[in-house]
């Protein structure tokens, strides 16, 4: 209902690559192939700072390696260590930024979730007085 036939394709493209292992962007700005602003990185994640951000602060916190995480909708038993590490992750972030007293940590998951690109990945919002419910 409602719904144009440009945003009923958008949903249809990204429902396509909800289901892709291609490569994504994220594996280019793991890479350093192209450039981002890190906030943290260690042997098992990469943070940066959203290109669009929603917040003052906005940062995303990533797997480096993706192991079929293409969302969250996707994880299984195995993944249960890294999903933990993201989180852990995110509060390194929350202290680096300074927004510790305060933040959000969102993940979009699939076409109905908003999700655009298909590496998992967590954002880190804050430095505003956040609302609820979240659009
Ligand atoms: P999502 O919509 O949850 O899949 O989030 C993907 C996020 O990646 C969006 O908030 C984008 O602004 C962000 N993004 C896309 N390309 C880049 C990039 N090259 N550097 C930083 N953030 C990016």
């Amino acid at each position: 209902i409602g719904v144009t036939n440009d945003e009923e394709a958008l949903a249809k493209a990204a429902a396509v690559n909800a289901d892709s292992e291609a490569p994504t962007i994220f594996d280019k700005i793991i890479a350093k192939e192209i450039p981002s602003s890190i906030v943290y990185e260690d042997e098992k994640v990469l943070a940066f700072h959203d290109v669009n951000p929603q917040a003052p602060v906005h940062v995303l916190v990533i797997p480096k390696f993706r192991d079929g995480l293409t969302m969250l909708g996707k994880a299984e038993e195995r993944h249960t260590e890294i999903l933990g590490y993201l989180l852990y992750a995110a509060k390194i972030v929350a202290e680096k930024e300074g927004i510790l007293d305060g933040f959000r940590v969102v993940i979009n998951n699939g076409p109905g979730g908003c999700q655009s690109v298909y590496h998992l990945h967590l954002h880190v919002l804050g430095g505003r007085q956040m609302t609820w419910p979240a659009g």
